[in-house]
């Protein structure tokens, strides 16, 4: 499946939040033959339509979709200079299919801050140097090839172009990410750059940040295209400990409407172009992930791969339609129910059943 992997400065609050988010009993009880490795933080993407779904359907149980985060150990700055950990820093960024950066804007003399102040900017440009000059290393070894290869390929021209497009971003100091956003060329996919994938900044907050709209504008304005989280590493850390109730209350003395990892789950999804489709039924009301952009036998592929071999049809209905109908049946007289082929593109909150041949 595909994962944020967590970077940030240290002391900025990475370990308190990966400590919550890899302290969910939740998603151990639901997901028993999920294999959760130390060092992966699984979060269930929070879904109200499941509730409803669940009780249109008597469903026995819901189970929503989860983000993986993982935990990137090892040196930030320098490690494009690439000794041991840094080495090791790269590389695990680069299994990871999008960046999640913790930063920290919380205010306390008690915790030291690596660079002797509080600076959210700062912070990501010595993240973006480090990955920015990791790719400007592998372009320097791969255009003298790309270079030849055109030279004898006419066909591969494309390619070149588009190596030294990058080249020219990252050397003005920005990441591919900020110049070329969610779609980047497809070219580029090949050489493997840190800088395409995309970012998702979680800015480790108090109270006061939380509170406060324009300054949460301001850094969000700093970090686009990035999606930008807010919540406070402590508080998420404490809330994983407590019961239902306790949970609401703490929410609620801090004058926060919900967890941020619900938040952080949502952006998490959508940073990784993720979305949902919708099954129920007695034994359960269930989110499948795919990805955006998928066909109905690939979605059906999720459930199992049987399903996308001998897809036929699915028979689909979008959430809303469903509840304004009230039930299945109502939604199937209403003529609210298609029959949809293979060349069906899904669609967010799609509710499904498929037919297939085994
Ligand atoms: P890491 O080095 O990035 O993994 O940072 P840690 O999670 O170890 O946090 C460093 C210190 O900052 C610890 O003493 C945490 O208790 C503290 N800390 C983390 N998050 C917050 C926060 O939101 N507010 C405050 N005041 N302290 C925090």
């Amino acid at each position: 499946s595909l994962t944020l992997g967590i970077v940030g400065l240290p002391n900025v609050g990475k370990s308190t939040l990966f400590n919550a988010l890899t302290r969910n009993d939740a998603v151990a009880a639901n997901y028993p033959f999920a294999t959760i490795e130390p060092n992966v933080g699984v979060v269930p993407l929070p879904d109200p339509r499941l509730d409803t779904l669940a009780e249109m359907f008597s469903s026995a149980k819901t189970l929503p979709a989860t983000v993986s985060f993982v935990d990137i150990a090892g040196i930030v700055q320098g490690a494009s200079e690439g000794q041991g950990l840094g080495n090791k820093f790269l590389a695990n960024i680069r299994e990871a299919d999008a960046i999640c950066q913790v930063i920290r804007v919380f205010d306390d003399p008690d915790v030291v801050h690596v660079d002797g102040r509080v600076d959210p900017s700062s912070d990501i440009e010595t993240i973006n140097t480090e990955l920015i000059l990791a790719d400007l290393q592998t372009l320097e070894k791969a255009l003298p090839r790309l270079e030849k290869e055109a030279r004898t390929h006419k066909d591969k021209r494309p390619m070149l172009d588009a190596a030294k497009a990058a080249n020219g971003v990252l050397e003005s100091g920005k990441t591919l990410f900020s110049a070329y956003g969610h779609d980047p060329d497809p070219l580029l996919r090949e050489l493997n750059l840190l800088t395409t994938k995309p970012f998702l900044y979680v800015f480790n907050a108090d109270e006061g940040v939380l509170a406060d709209e324009d300054k949460q504008q301001k850094l969000r304005d700093l970090v686009a295209p990035g999606d930008a989280v807010f919540l406070d590493a402590k508080v998420e850390s404490e809330l994983i400990e407590l019961d239902e109730e306790s949970a609401r209350e703490l929410l609620e003395s801090v004058g926060q409407p919900e967890p941020g990892l619900n938040a952080l789950a949502r952006a998490g999804f959508h940073t990784l172009g993720l979305q949902t489709y919708l099954t129920a039924g007695p034994k359960e009301a269930r989110a499948w992930t795919i990805r955006t952009g998928w066909t109905a036998p690939q979605a059906a592929g999720v459930i199992h791969t049987d399903f996308e071999r001998g897809f036929i049809k699915a028979e689909i209905v979008s959430y809303g339609d469903l509840v304004a109908a009230g039930s299945m049946a109502d939604a199937k007289s209403a003529g609210k129910v298609r029959m949809e082929g293979k060349d069906y593109v899904m669609h967010d909150g799609d509710v499904v059943e498929f037919r297939f041949n085994v």
